[in-house]
């Protein structure tokens, strides 16, 4: 049986649909499963000729035995069709220079790599509602490409709310334009007055609120959420096998990143056993995680330091899912984890991890790099110039990093993790052109708004979702 642990050491063992619809664990970590099931030669072998929802549905059926497999398979089906993404690869590969390729994860619903798992969890979510007869009202926290992610796979779902705050004017007028364009009666857009970090404070301050989350049964899709992690292994794998022709190949991943989600989800797939060579987190201005892969020490940043940028969805203060590798990283030792994460970063807002970053780097294969609003805009005009390839400002923070840290013999995969129109202000700036809008954009910043305004406040917040349910 698969069950699922708190990384602050609950004694709690769960089931995957359980934490599916939960979020946080009640001592506020964050689930992982019991052990990383291992991949042999012969299965690797077998998943490189299956279809995406194939090789998602093999991969899934590892952490998930509470949805019969008939079940689990015809949503997998469902989920990764050419039709929502676009190509019958899903997620192809786009090749640059020699040795250095772009993986298209970026063409769902709302043209960033967040669609790959948020489509998965809206057909989880109504599915595991139906079968229960419950109601789950989603709470989530977003500079941009999770709101709309999450707004758009949960849309018309029955049983399903979603209230979902961002920092007032940070997120880019398309983006904007997305979520607060969407009509359907059950999803609610709050606008805070504050930064990306007060949103995802009160998204914590609600769900540590047991008695108010039951009350309303409130869930999240922050990247926090297993689930979604558990959806973005699968185009490790998918990318591997495009890279490779036999098994006893490497590949390394840059991964542009925030709150650690997405690469944290390479780290479990080289924990699965895919032969990943080097993780390699591109940070922007917000370097967070850079600093860390550097030196050792992590250190959360105040509002005042927290910088925006052309690269918006990766700024961030501190990274959420990063507690899941410290976790590995100190052996699954829930009380080491809290002492860091609850009593630490609570006192002095940084830890000291670099008596181990030998083992950061050599055993769990982490590197990194930084890249400024000047490198995007270099990076944005080479890639234009010698390839005709346009690619948004998050992957530019990528690419610009993987040409650093590519080790000769390596083939280094970019994620892409999202289109230029959604940044269209940097790409015209950096390249004197507008990006294509794909059709069913056309006017949508013209479209009737449908949003409120609040404060950074918890409790208002919460009599929001209050008058707004049922
Ligand atoms: C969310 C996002 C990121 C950062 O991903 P994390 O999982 O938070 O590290 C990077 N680029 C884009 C375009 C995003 O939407």
């Amino acid at each position: 049986m698969m069950l699922y642990v708190s990384t602050r050491g609950h004694a709690d063992r769960k089931r995957f649909c359980e934490i599916l619809l939960e979020g946080l664990a009640p001592d506020g970590g964050l689930y992982l499963p019991e052990r990383y099931p291992q991949v042999d030669d012969a299965t690797l072998t077998r998943w490189r000729a299956l279809p995406y929802h194939a090789l998602a549905f093999e991969i899934l059926s590892l952490y998930i035995d509470d949805i019969p497999a008939d079940d689990l398979s015809a949503l997998c089906r469902k989920t990764y069709t050419e039709k929502v993404f676009g190509t019958p690869e899903i997620v192809p590969l786009k090749p640059l220079e020699d040795g250095l390729c772009l993986q298209a994860l970026s063409n769902g619903p709302t043209l960033a790599f967040k669609d790959m798992a948020m489509q998965l969890l809206g057909n989880l979510f109504e599915y595991e509602l139906a079968r229960r007869g419950q109601e789950l009202n989603i709470l989530g926290a977003t500079s941009g490409d999770t709101g709309s992610a999450a707004e758009y796979a949960m849309r018309g779902k029955k049983g399903v709310r979603v209230f979902m705050t961002s920092p007032q004017g940070r997120m880019s007028p398309f983006q904007q334009a997305q979520m607060f364009s969407l009509q359907d009666a059950n999803i609610h857009n709050i606008a805070i007055e504050g930064v990306f970090d007060d949103c995802q404070d009160i998204v914590k301050a609600v769900s540590n609120d047991l008695a108010f989350k039951r009350k309303w049964r409130i869930g999240t899709v922050n990247s926090i959420n297993w689930a979604r992690l558990m959806a973005q292994v699968v185009y490790y794998f998918a990318g591997y096998f495009q890279a490779t022709k036999s098994n006893a190949d490497k590949v390394s991943f840059t991964v542009p990143s925030g709150n650690f989600g997405n690469i944290c989800a390479g780290h479990v797939a080289r924990m699965m056993g895919l032969p990943i060579a080097a993780l390699v987190a591109a940070t922007n201005e917000n370097d967070v995680l850079d600093e860390f892969f550097r030196t050792g020490v992590y250190r959360v940043r105040g509002g005042a330091d927290t910088f925006e940028t052309s690269s918006p969805s990766m700024d961030i203060s501190k990274a959420s899912n990063f507690e899941r590798f410290v976790f590995d990283l100190l052996g699954r030792d829930g009380a080491k984890v809290t002492a860091l994460f609850g009593d630490e970063l609570a006192r002095a807002g940084r830890f000291d991890l670099s008596a181990r970053l030998g083992e950061v780097r050599d055993r769990y294969g982490f590197a990194s790099g930084r890249s400024t609003h000047a490198d995007r805009l270099a990076t944005l005009r080479d890639t234009w110039d010698r390839f005709g390839v346009m690619i948004d400002t998050h992957t530019a923070d990528g690419l610009k990093v993987a040409r650093e840290q590519k080790q000769p013999g390596v083939p280094m995969i970019v994620l892409e993790t999202a289109l230029p129109i959604k940044f269209a202000a940097t790409i015209v700036e950096a390249l004197g052109r507008e990006p294509q809008r794909p059709a069913q954009f056309e006017g949508i910043e013209l479209l009737p708004k449908r949003v409120t305004l609040l404060p950074a406040d918890a409790g208002r917040v919460k009599d929001y979702i209050a008058a707004h349910c049922g």
